[in-house]
């Protein structure tokens, strides 16, 4: 029948039982949402070859098709400031790197705030694709972007155009997240770089809150540690260039109102307090270092699985963990 499960990351078939974080999808559906927190779609194995995590039992594309392509939510709209706010700091990360400001592509690019930002910045070319039909029109009608509402791996886009090619918060939603790391690297133009924002299950946070940790949510099906996501692109041809925490810009009412995810009453009872204190709508950019973003170019070979003995080693060059 099913394929003999393997780690995501390395291929190991050396994946052991986790934490234990089955539950039901709720009557909301595999909507993204980021306050059920501690439930997952099937319990969390662990890859006892390189440390990656990931769900035991993965849902099909067609259920996940359905629910991403329904999803709706007004977070990411009223959340603008925070958003353009991480985007320009994630943009002059990535300039750093890309051969120029020439084609972007925003693989998963919800309303196109990134995308809008690159345009201020000079970027000659911005493409996104976004699945939702809510978010993908908000970006054409209300940001005039090229936004095209379609599959993320496999929309028409032409081979070795783009200079950059961003995926935030995508990954770690993916069952099999190589191929579409084999689907980037047709996309990039020679010495073109890859972009990814995601959370870091290898973080002290996430160790610490274990299933209790915020991004245990059903629609996660990736659980990436630094050194997991660097030996996937590895494997993929990609050379990392980069790894540092990648905090989010967002108002404190909206990071107070995810307590509720754990505690419905303390969560209202804190963003009234944050409203009566006048600072509900300050921005706020909290670093429990528990996300991450990688920079990686792409251009080298794929190895078809590399065999590992230990871990990847934390003295990794390019793991610099500024901020
Ligand atoms: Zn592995």
């Amino acid at each position: 029948m099913a394929e003999e499960p393997q780690c995501a990351a390395c291929g190991s078939p050396d994946l052991r039982a986790h934490l234990r974080v089955a539950g039901d999808m709720g009557d909301q559906g595999l909507i993204p949402t980021t306050d059920r927190f501690g439930t997952a779609l099937s319990d969390i194995v662990r890859c006892a070859n390189c440390g990656h995590m990931q769900l035991a039992r993965m849902p099909s594309d067609a259920e996940l098709e359905s629910a991403y392509s329904d999803a709706a939510s007004d977070d990411y709209v009223e959340e603008e400031a925070g958003q353009r706010e991480t985007a320009r700091r994630m943009l002059a990360r990535i300039e750093q790197h890309a051969p120029q400001r020439g084609a972007i592509l925003d693989l998963g690019c919800w309303v196109g705030f990134l995308l809008a930002e690159a345009r201020e910045r000079g970027w000659r070319e911005q493409v996104g694709i976004e699945p939702s039909a809510f978010a993908s029109s908000y970006a054409r009608d209300r940001l005039s972007l090229d936004v095209r509402t379609d599959d993320l791996f496999n929309a028409p886009l032409p081979d070795g155009h783009f200079d950059a090619v961003v995926l935030g918060d995508v990954i770690e939603h993916l069952p099999r997240p190589g191929e579409a790391l084999a689907r980037i690297q047709t996309l990039l133009a020679p010495g073109g770089v890859a972009w990814f924002a995601l959370p870091d299950a290898g973080s002290r946070v996430a160790r610490t809150l274990g299933a209790r940790w915020w991004s245990v949510i059903p629609t996660h099906v990736q659980y990436f540690t630094r050194d997991s996501i660097a030996t996937l692109l590895e494997r993929h041809g990609f050379t990392v260039l980069e790894t540092a925490t990648a905090p989010k810009a967002f108002s404190v009412e909206y990071y107070l109102s995810r307590i509720e995810g754990y505690s419905k009453p303390a969560g209202r009872a804190l963003v009234r307090g944050a409203r009566a204190a006048r600072v509900a709508q300050r921005m706020w950019a909290p670093d429990f270092r528990d996300r991450m973003f990688v920079i990686a170019r792409g251009g080298g070979q794929s190895v078809p699985g590399r065999a590992m003995s230990q871990p990847w080693p934390d003295s990794t060059p390019s793991d610099t963990s500024a901020s």
